[in-house]
């Protein structure tokens, strides 16, 4: 029987060579346990490049620590029957008999629960290992939200910039000011956004070719396509990316970062998300890196603020709002939001030029911009009233940067309001006039976002009409809604009537 100390277990996105499970390990009396189990991509459907972004980056990590004298415990998915992490780990607990297992805080609580009940039932210690990949923890978080309110990114945001010297000078912000939001909300004109660089692509290798066949055989019947998989499954690969975004997209990242346009999925996003949510790349290296451009004259700071506040403030305020509200915050659902997910989320088949083209990148490369998730699916989706819980299984699928403490967040805080308010302030509700002057989508759609019934009403602005008149209570109590319930109230009976119908024919028309 083989001797192990600890049982160090590495979970397919915690793939940081340099993470503090592994300093403190000892590669003479510790292992490393990984495993490929399918709940991990069935307990959601998820998207074909997900799973393999997952699996493929999972054994490039295997072989780079094998290299580097670490004997690795890897269950390839094809090659055991234990269909989830718990069952796998009791089985490896009972074979390699470790005095510990340890891990480093899971993304995910539904995983740490899994692996405390394994070692639980093993009666062995399990030792769970804060991940400081994160410039915060949980704790510190909770330590910033005692005793608020409201727990508002924005200052949040503030004191971690103070707190890790970012873009300071001194204790006042670089520039004189905290946020350059009011400057980064251009749209691209009638003439597009014009050429923009190409991110820096990585084909497959064979190690993610051999994943591909696996996954293409194995999730046959899964959403998405592989034709295009071109994500960085190595730190090497994140390390490059990073590099060419900096180089040749950061500087107009700020301005355009609400803007959309139709066959454009990356404008001048950085494609770093699930680098980073993999530990492939460190938010520290990206805050650094986009620092250094702007010292350089690379950037200007209205764009690597615009950055900087995405991962300094918004990755590590959703982590903190995760840890803080799990497991509750799973149920929320506070404007009882009922209706099932139509059907064409799933295959992107509509004549809303604003969903088809957004549903219909993500199948292609499970990849959507910030604002098509917010302002054109999430947005969508809370208008038509879908159940919180669908939205977020919908999107913790369909994204390869999917992991439960930033997909919760955003989806079920951000963009569906099921929270009652922690993260936003107010409802992301708009009607499709707000598409139309960020993107060219409506000059090509069959819709008009003008009008609310009829038959060429845009579904976006009948359905914010229809999601205010049903919300009308609950959101009275919101402060920031009460000029759009103003607006309502200016509406007479059969204009509201009218709505409600032409709402409803809507929903039969997609439901289906
Ligand atoms: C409904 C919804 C669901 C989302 N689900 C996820 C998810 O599962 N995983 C995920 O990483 N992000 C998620 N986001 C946040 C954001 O949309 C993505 O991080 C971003 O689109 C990734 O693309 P990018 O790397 O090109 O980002 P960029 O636009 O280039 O932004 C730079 C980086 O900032 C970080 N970031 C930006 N916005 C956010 C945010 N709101 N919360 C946390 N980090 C942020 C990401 O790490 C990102 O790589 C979601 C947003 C919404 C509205
Ligand atoms: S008209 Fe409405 S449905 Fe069509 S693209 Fe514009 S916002 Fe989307």
């Amino acid at each position: 029987m083989t001797c192990v100390r600890h049982l160090l277990v590495c979970l397919g996105d915690q793939l940081d060579p340099d993470s503090a499970l592994l300093r403190q390990g000892d590669a003479s009396q510790d292992q490393l346990w990984m495993a490929e189990v399918d709940e991990e991509s069935t307990h959601v459907w998820s998207h074909k490049a997900r799973i393999v972004l997952f699996l493929s980056a999972m054994r490039h990590f295997r072989d780079e620590r094998e290299a580097d004298g670490w004997r690795v415990q890897y269950r390839c998915l094809d090659q055991h029957t234990a269909s989830g992490l718990d069952a796998a780990l009791t089985e490896d607990i009972a074979r390699l008999t470790p005095e510990r297992v340890r891990v480093l805080q899971p993304g995910d609580y539904r995983v740490l629960q899994r692996l405390r009940s394994a070692c639980d039932q093993a009666g062995v210690p399990l030792d769970v290992v804060d991940d400081e990949h994160f410039f915060d923890t949980p704790a510190g978080f909770n330590a910033w939200a005692e005793g608020r309110k409201q727990l508002r990114l924005e200052y949040y945001y503030r004191a971690l910039r103070k707190r890790f010297a970012v873009l300071m000078d001194g204790d006042q912000p670089l520039g004189g000011q905290w946020n350059f939001d009011k400057d980064n909300r251009r749209d691209f004109g009638s003439s597009g956004p014009g050429r923009i660089p190409a991110p820096r692509a990585f084909p497959p290798d064979p190690t993610t070719r051999d994943v591909i066949a696996l996954v293409e055989h194995r999730f046959a019947d899964h959403p998405g396509t592989l034709d295009d998989f071109d994500w960085p499954v190595t730190p090497g690969d994140a390390g490059q990316a990073l590099e060419d975004f900096v180089n040749h997209r950061l500087a107009a990242f700020g301005p355009y970062q609400d803007a959309l346009w139709a066959n454009q999925p990356w404008l001048y996003h950085s494609r770093l998300s699930a680098a980073m949510n993999l530990k492939l790349l460190s938010p520290r290296a990206a805050v650094a890196a986009a620092e250094r451009a702007y010292a350089e004259g690379l950037a200007p700071l209205q764009s690597v603020e615009g950055f900087i506040r995405q991962i300094l403030g918004w990755r590590e305020y959703v982590r903190g709002i995760y840890w803080r509200s799990m497991p509750d915050y799973l149920q929320g659902n506070a404007l009882d939001a009922q209706a099932p997910l139509p059907t064409f989320f799933w295959t992107g088949d509509t004549d809303m030029r604003c969903l088809a083209d957004a549903i219909g990148q993500t199948l292609r490369y499970g990849y959507a911009h910030h604002i098509q998730r917010l302002m054109v699916t999430g947005l969508y989706m809370l208008l038509y009233g879908v159940h919180p819980d669908a939205v977020h299984r919908w999107y913790l699928a369909v994204y390869v940067d999917a992991v439960e403490w930033v997909e919760a967040p955003n989806t079920i805080g951000m963009s569906q309001f099921a929270d009652d308010g922690t993260m936003a302030s107010k409802p992301y509700c708009a009607t499709g006039k707000y598409i139309r002057r960020m993107s060219n989508h409506c000059a090509d759609c069959r819709f008009d976002p003008e009008r609310r019934t009829g038959e060429a009403a845009c579904p976006f602005t009948t359905l914010y009409w229809d999601f205010l008149q049903r919300n009308r209570e609950r959101l009275q109590a919101v402060g920031r809604m009460s000029m759009q319930l103003r607006n309502l109230d200016r509406l007479d009976a059969t204009e509201l009537t009218a709505i409600r119908r032409q709402a409803q024919a809507h929903r039969d028309a997609v439901s289906g």
